[in-house]
């Protein structure tokens, strides 16, 4: 399961760890991903993800501003 601040003392992840079982909607500006070893812990902003994703037509979309 999730453990607040793991990841900043952790080299390395598990298969599981890693692995995307399902994904919610959380309100209209999110999203939720519960993973494969179950946890649950992290919420994701559309619009950051928007800026981070690297497929052409948010490149293109990021470019236009
Ligand atoms: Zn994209």
């Amino acid at each position: 399961m999730g453990v607040p601040g793991k990841l900043a003392t952790t080299s390395e992840l598990s298969d599981d760890q890693i692995d995307l079982d399902q994904i919610e909607p959380v309100g209209l500006f999110g999203v939720r991903p519960y993973w494969k070893d179950g946890h649950n812990t992290g919420i994701y902003g559309l619009s950051l993800l928007r800026a981070i994703c690297p497929c052409d037509e948010c490149a293109a979309a990021r470019a236009a501003r």
